[in-house]
């Protein structure tokens, strides 16, 4: 059996397994879950973050080396970052205009009163010029031990830059980022072998840990979120995949869904990192250099799946609320959305933290937040796939606009310098 049916079936049968848990009394899924599910999710999550930071950092390198001149690093990042912010703004405006109309909190009683949110973890990343300027490391060591991804990528790069201006006298060191990588490659294919156990207990977790009366009572939002995470996965990647990148977009999901399930488990899209980039090198023939660069940028700033909860939860919160918003404020949700999309950290979660500027951005109430928190995480999971999808789809498009710039770069070659 092919790896990809066993994760597919790990999958499906963690959604199983965690409906059923989620049915029964609540101490037989405590029980459950402390002494098996969560200690066999978390032993595989870990052993994949362990190899987050070395794989970044050096595949950055080798990426930067691939591309040769800082020139082309220039034209891959505008490309990147411009495809980055115009499919999150169309992720938004899709998200309002599906929440208009299905009108998920016009669908049932909510409370307006007795509801509390803590939203203090948005101030401190809502600076977003801040987060441009922390992107130069003051201590690498730190960046690297903290894996702050903008960092190591500013750092690898410039590592990378400096080890073509060297050439010859960075000789060890070329040796070594590429033998680094290839470790690193290695132990991803070993973990990767875990992942049909480690995807059933994660998913299994998730699930059962969920109120079936919460997921009744917030039905309709949730069926607007996935309905937008379909559309834009289908209509937006789908469409650029085929007409900018040239690829056919059901060999894209066929390929990247490996990467898609791995996410759906673990709700990160920083831990998914290792695996999208393997993937999106492999099977949908990304070139390195390009795959190594964006896919960690993208995975730090573009999170579509995000930006659409976001906006579907912006107007379920004002239809409960009764506040009818002004198309003035409806560009202000989809500007700051954009912006808080950026800010979200990939980790789980973040983004309904994030969810509270957007809604102080047009004076909602922050305490609706306790209305979907109950069903955020099923919805987290399927987000962050869809998060991750966009940085591949954006490493295809920009691969093959890139394509006749692209040096044809030959690493064994490298050996063979080495070897003199
Ligand atoms: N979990 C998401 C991610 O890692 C971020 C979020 O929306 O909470 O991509």
């Amino acid at each position: 059996m092919s790896e990809t049916k066993k994760i597919m079936i790990g999958l499906l049968l963690g959604v199983a397994v965690g409906l059923g848990l989620a049915a029964l009394p609540g101490n037989i899924y405590d029980v459950t879950n402390t002494y098996l599910l969560s200690p066999v999710g978390t032993v595989f999550l870990n052993l994949i973050k362990m190899l987050v930071v070395p794989i970044v950092f050096f595949s950055i390198i080798l990426g930067v080396m691939g591309l040769g001149d800082p020139k082309e690093l220039g034209r891959v990042g505008t490309k990147s970052l411009l495809f980055f912010l115009t499919t999150t703004a169309i992720a938004i405006v899709l998200a309002l205009g599906v929440a208009q109309i299905i009108k998920p909190g016009d669908r049932g009683d909510f409370p307006t009163t007795g509801l509390e949110f803590d939203a203090s973890g948005s101030e401190e990343s809502s600076n977003i010029v801040q987060t441009f300027v922390n992107m130069i490391p003051t201590n690498p060591v730190q960046a690297l031990a903290e894996g702050n991804m903008l960092q190591i990528i500013v750092f690898a790069a410039l590592i990378g830059f400096a080890m073509i201006a060297l050439g010859e006298k960075a000789r060890t060191w070329r040796r070594f980022v590429k033998q680094g990588d290839r470790i690193m490659m290695y132990l991803i294919h070993l973990v990767m072998k875990l992942a049909p156990y480690g995807a059933f207990a994660l998913i299994a977790s998730a699930i059962g840990g969920i109120g079936l009366d919460a997921v009744y009572a917030m039905g309709w939002y949730m069926f607007a979120v996935v309905l937008t995470l379909f559309l834009h996965s289908v209509v937006v990647y789908g469409g650029a995949v085929a007409l900018i990148g040239k690829m056919n977009p059901i060999f894209f999901f066929k390929n990247f869904y490996e990467a898609m399930t791995f996410a759906f488990s673990t709700s990160s899209s920083n831990a998914t990192l290792p695996v999208s980039m393997e993937v999106a090198q492999t099977k949908l023939g990304v070139p390195r250099s390009i795959s190594s660069f964006v896919q960690p940028l993208g995975a730090t700033v573009n999170m579509d799946g995000t930006a659409i909860m976001q906006g579907v939860a912006t107007i379920f919160i004002a239809q409960v609320f009764n506040a009818d918003l002004t198309i003035t404020e409806l560009a202000t949700v989809v500007i700051t959305a954009v912006l808080a999309s950026i800010g979200t950290a990939g980790v789980p979660g973040v983004g309904l933290v994030m969810l509270a500027l957007v809604l102080q951005s047009v004076n909602l109430p922050v305490e609706g937040i306790a209305l979907i928190i109950g069903v955020d995480r099923v919805l987290d999971m399927l987000r962050t796939s869809v998060n991750i999808t966009g940085d591949a789809a954006c490493a295809v498009v920009v691969s093959k606009l890139e394509e006749k710039h692209l040096p044809a770069v030959d690493e064994d070659s490298w050996d063979e310098v080495d070897a003199k």
